[in-house]
């Protein structure tokens, strides 16, 4: 080798380890460590305060937070927000509804040739604010029983309701519910006539930990002397009965239509009186009647065959189709509805012999006609009114449908959702009579032809 060629050797050998140590550097320059120390330093009803330890050489901060719906329900994590300056390690969430729930993470960035370098993220830390006080309505479904409701909002974990004959609670009894979707509850065996006060507070959990909102409002109430059938429906609120004609649904390609309405209203806790048709009744479709029963619905007679129609039904008609319904399900019906809703003598007085009342309708539905799951809803959302009897088919597909987008729409709307008996029950103070055939809950026809 020569001299020469030495020479340029060792300078290239220089040149790359002085870029190399450049390149290293730099690098060092722009990382900035992880956040640590993440955690909720102070919370209320509505906002939630975080620190965190600070980073050196950090020029600011990012605030994120968990969206378990963002990316088609993947989750994602979304900027909340910015902390500027290495130095600011706080930063409020405000302004937010109380039980408010927030995954956060807690990025550090560092500023280099007008680029931003962000941290690794670290830990993730739950914070949340406190649950708004719980509004409470006390009044009695019944007699000898207390019934509660409240508003519920999302992340709760559940209530605590405590109820006393004294005004200072000095020995309330105490319900816990430990379940965060339940609006109601009622207890019984009380003294009819006595004085009750009730208030409640709302909890969320972190960990095991009960996180509790304030207690709320005082609600009182008399204990009904009435022996009345309405458990927790409130005679003060709005409500609508549901009947559904002509079932129970046969299953085609695995399908049910009433099973499906049924589904819907377990889901939402609401009732809903079903009139059958008796020679639909077998081994095949008893099993949908105990679900019904055990749904707190109410079994209503539509006739043995519905081949005779208005005034051609005979009093055979309603005796078989009662029996036929007590034969697979243990009970027998409770309101009879004529196909057609025709009114006779004979009608009459068979349904009084056997107790039951008559139910005809205020809102035709007319799901029958279209057999359109949005026609079916509109006609029902806009007609609705309190004291209604909504008049809809269980065994149309169309009809489920529409009842799955009906009944959270009523409920939002501020409507109970309730049996033809247990809204007469609940509006006149009185179970509704036998032989008499009621409109809505303040209209009765008993016009025979
Ligand atoms: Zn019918």
């Amino acid at each position: 080798m020569t001299k020469k060629i030495r020479t340029v050797s060792i300078l290239l050998i220089v040149v790359i380890i002085i870029s190399a140590a450049a390149a290293v550097s730099s690098v060092a320059n722009r990382e900035v460590k992880a956040v640590s120390g993440v955690a909720m330093e102070a919370n209320s009803v509505s906002y939630v305060l975080i620190r965190w330890d600070r980073v050196k050489r950090a020029d600011g901060y990012y605030i994120y937070r968990f969206n378990p719906e963002a990316e088609n329900g993947k989750g994602k994590y979304e900027r909340l927000g910015k902390a500027e300056g290495g130095d600011n390690c706080r930063y409020k969430i405000k302004d937010i509804p109380g039980a408010s729930v927030y995954d956060i993470k807690v990025n550090a960035y560092r500023k280099y040739f007008k680029k931003e370098y962000e941290s690794k993220s670290a830990q993730e830390v739950r914070v949340y604010s406190i649950p708004d006080a719980l509004q409470v309505c006390a009044f009695s479904g019944g007699r000898g029983v207390l019934s509660v409701e409240w508003e519920i909002a999302e992340n709760l974990a559940g209530y605590e309701i405590q109820y006393d004959k004294s005004s200072d609670f000095t020995e309330p009894a105490l319900l816990d519910i430990a379940h965060g979707d339940t609006r109601n509850i009622s207890v019984d065996g009380l003294n009819p006539g006595d004085t009750y006060y009730v208030k409640g507070r709302s909890y969320l959990t972190d960990k095991d930990e009960r996180i509790y909102g304030e207690w709320g409002n005082i609600s009182s109430t008399v204990i009904n002397k009435k022996d009345l059938n309405i458990g927790t429906i409130n005679p003060n609120k709005p409500m609508v009965a549901f009947s559904f004609d002509d079932g129970p649904a046969f299953t085609y390609d695995g399908k049910n239509s009433t099973e499906k309405i049924l589904d819907v209203l377990e889901k939402y806790n609401v009732h809903a009186t079903f009139f059958m048709v008796g020679d639909r009744v077998n081994d095949e479709t008893k099993s949908l009647l105990q679900r019904e029963l055990a749904l707190g619905c109410e079994l209503g007679n539509h006739t043995y065959s519905h081949k005779h129609y208005g005034e051609n039904v005979t009093v055979a008609d309603i005796s078989k189709a009662s029996e036929r319904i007590k034969k697979y399900c243990g009970k027998s019906p409770t309101v009879f509805r004529c196909p057609g809703g025709k009114l006779t003598a004979d009608i009459r007085n068979e349904c009084k012999k056997e107790g039951m009342p008559l139910a005809y309708w205020s809102v035709d539905t007319e799901d029958w006609k279209s057999k359109d799951a949005k026609k079916i809803y509109k006609n029902v959302i806009n007609q609705a009114y309190d004291g209604a009897i909504i008049l809809m088919h269980d065994i149309y597909p169309e009809t489920a449908e529409a009842v799955e987008k009906i009944v959270p729409k009523l409920i939002e709307k501020g409507y109970q959702i309730v049996t033809v008996s247990e809204m007469i029950e609940a509006k006149t103070g009185n179970p509704p009579k036998p032989g008499q055939q009621y409109i809505d809950s303040e209209t009765i026809n008993n016009h025979t032809k």
